[in-house]
């Protein structure tokens, strides 16, 4: 079947990367209409031999008149909503963040599975972040690179339970 993941985490961390690698030229933008908040976008993708519907969600930097909690709270909530699966992406680099953990906690309270990215994990820069990842007790991180499309074979590992 169509498996439908959400990549979601805190900004920076390469989500739109990531849904540029998968979605690539078969980019498909919803919600495009103009002067509305473009708070996500979904493009369908192949990958490994899972067809995939991602979604990208980009709207926690547009600007509300609210808590950065709550807007991650509720971008959150929309695109799980939709999703098979989330993929929380954290930066290997930057190591894990307090808004890692506060998403992490939040991510682990709900009942979409999560398959937790240490993203920009290229090179040795970012060993140390992909150990501190298991601190977030939601499993073996999967170590990735979206901008050189390294580890793409272990996230279709990942997803085949899903599919
Ligand atoms: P988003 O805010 O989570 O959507 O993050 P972006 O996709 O906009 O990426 C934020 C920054 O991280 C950009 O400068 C990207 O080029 C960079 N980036 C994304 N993926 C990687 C990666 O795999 N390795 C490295 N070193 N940088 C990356
Ligand atoms: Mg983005």
């Amino acid at each position: 079947r169509r498996l439908t993941v959400a990549i979601v985490g805190r900004p920076n961390v390469g989500k739109s990367t990531l849904f540029n690698r998968l979605v690539g030229k078969r980019l498909a933008l919803v919600d495009d209409t103009p002067g509305v908040t473009r708070d996500w976008r979904a493009g369908e993708a192949r990958l490994g031999g899972i067809e995939l519907t991602v979604v990208d969600t980009a709207g926690l930097e547009e600007v509300f008149d609210d808590s950065l909690e709550a807007r991650m709270r509720r971008q959150t909530e929309r695109a799980i909503e939709r999703a098979d699966v989330a993929l929380f992406l954290i930066d290997a680099r930057a190591g894990v963040t307090p808004l890692d953990h506060h998403f992490a906690g939040w991510l682990r309270k709900g009942r979409t599975p999560v398959i937790l990215v240490a993203n920009k994990a290229e090179g040795a820069a970012g060993r140390p972040g992909l150990l501190e990842a298991f601190e977030l007790g939601l499993g073996e991180p999967v170590p990735l690179s979206a901008e050189h499309g390294e580890g793409l074979a272990d996230l279709v590992e990942a997803l085949l339970p899903y599919e």
